[in-house]
């Protein structure tokens, strides 16, 4: 009899979590597997902040897929998704093409510009992998420029962080160690050196808890941050970005600006025609998509409503790698055809908000955590995303254990 054939897309949290989990499920004669990715690695998308601000190499987060999978198992196929076609089960290839019975589309995210003008052209992106490492050496490259000239233009040293959700107080908080180092490496005095965080809203991290916010907001003025609140960036040109609104408008010159303000799911999404809001659908319970009994959607370009509130769920890796599961436990009842499928509930155990690699603020079990405890819980929950992903020679291998 004719194996069904399980195509999966993207080996980010949701993608790879599924694999790893239906690997484990699936004997070899019930399935074909195949994860497609366009990199021959998974990288761990929360640590790129990191690899943005030059605090950790980018192969820390690099992780081979054939480490991951189990080759006995998984296809592995090194190729980027153009679109997939539902009516002909394929999938479109940058060069060729597969087809399924089973897909999961695990594509992650993408930045979301509003329309912003000059976005696009000028800001920069922590969207994966190889835009962080261009922040890293873009930030260097300033700064050795500066130190080269003769007659100094202060701007180059200012770095523009537009947005204080999570990723943008995640990354100002690791740029905060950060520049001193650049300042040493390069003999530039380190108050040349203006690091601005721009949020729209009247608050840094809206909606989060008020007393860490406030901890936050201190830790992060007194290592040399400055936030620009109630602040929207309208525009970013080549000389920097403009604020605030019709007579009431301002230029800040930069040599980087970084637009942390907001995220979209994939692109491939839309494009393959699935209904989506801002490139995110909005799956069934079982995550199917709507109409298509053989598509799973998982992670960020998967939409799902927290009925308490009847607002979205923030895309999160911790969700990602939850639906992960729950995508394998279905496609395994699909394809044994016995068993019931499961309901996906996000299993929420908290919040932490990396402040640098030293200190961080957070909300675990229902407790409030600041400091170093906060810290260490942020590391312990970068340990066991890896465990999940590659089990304990992984966390040995890869795991973050700079607890002092
Ligand atoms: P991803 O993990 O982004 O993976 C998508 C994968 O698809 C990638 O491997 C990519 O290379 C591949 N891909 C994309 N397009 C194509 C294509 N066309 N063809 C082939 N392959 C493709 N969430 C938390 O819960 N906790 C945190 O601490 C946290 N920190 C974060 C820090 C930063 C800096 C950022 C940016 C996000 C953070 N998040 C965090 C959010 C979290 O990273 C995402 O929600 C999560 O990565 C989503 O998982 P995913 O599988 O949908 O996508
Ligand atoms: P976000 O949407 O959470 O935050 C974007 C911020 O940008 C908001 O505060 C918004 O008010 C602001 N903004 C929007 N337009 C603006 C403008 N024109 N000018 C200035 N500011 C503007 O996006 P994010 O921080 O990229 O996070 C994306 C997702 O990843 C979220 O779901 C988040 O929870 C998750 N994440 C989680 C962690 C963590 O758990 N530690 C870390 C990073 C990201």
């Amino acid at each position: 009899m004719r194996k069904p054939k399980v195509v999966v897309l993207g080996a980010g949290y949701g993608g790879i979590m599924t694999v790893v989990n239906l690997q484990k499920k699936l004997g070899v004669n019930e399935a074909d597997i195949t994860l497609v990715n366009n990199n021959d690695y998974h990288y761990q998308t929360t640590w790129l902040h990191e690899n943005a601000a030059g605090t950790l190499h980018h192969d820390r987060s690099r992780i081979a897929i054939k480490d991951i999978i189990d080759r006995s198992k998984v296809d592995f196929v090194q190729d980027t998704v153009e679109q997939v076609v539902p009516e002909e089960k394929k999938v479109i290839l940058k060069n060729g093409e597969v087809t399924y019975d089973y897909l999961v589309m695990a594509l992650g995210f993408e930045s979301e510009t509003f329309g912003i003008k000059g976005l696009k052209e000028h800001a920069f992106s922590i969207a994966n992998i190889n835009a962080a490492r261009q922040i890293k050496e873009h930030i260097e490259y300033q700064f050795a420029t500066y130190s080269n000239m003769k007659e100094k233009k202060d701007e180059l040293l200012t770095i523009i962080v537009g947005g204080a959700g999570f990723t943008g107080i995640e990354f100002v908080g690791e740029l905060a160690n950060r520049v001193p180092e650049l300042c040493q490496e390069f003999d530039i005095a380190r108050e040349k050196v203006k690091v601005i965080c721009v949020e729209a809203a009247p608050m840094i991290l809206p909606g989060f808890d008020p007393e860490l916010v406030e901890y936050a907001r201190n830790y992060l003025e007194r290592k040399g941050i400055e936030f620009r609140i109630g602040t929207a960036i309208k525009e970013c040109t080549t000389e920097g970005i403009i604020v605030g609104a019709d007579d009431n408008v301002e230029e800040i010159k930069a040599g980087t600006v970084v637009w942390a303000a907001g995220v979209r799911g994939s692109a491939v999404v839309e494009g393959s025609g699935f209904e989506a809001m801002r490139g995110r659908v909005k799956v069934e319970p079982d995550l199917r998509a709507p109409g298509h009994d053989n598509v799973f959607i998982v992670g960020d370009s998967a939409l799902i409503i927290n009925e308490e509130i009847n607002r979205p769920y923030p895309p999160t890796a911790q969700i990602a790698m939850q639906q992960g599961e729950t995508c394998a436990h279905n496609l395994t009842v699909l394809i044994r055809e016995q068993g019931n499928m499961e309901t996906f509930t996000p299993d929420i155990k908290g919040t932490v908000c990396s402040l640098g690699h030293d200190d961080a603020i957070g909300t675990v079990f229902g407790r409030k955590l600041v400091g170093w405890q906060a810290a260490f819980m942020k590391k312990m929950i970068d340990n066991r995303a890896l465990f999940l992903i590659g089990g304990p020679l992984l966390v040995i291998k890869k795991g973050k254990w700079n607890f002092l």
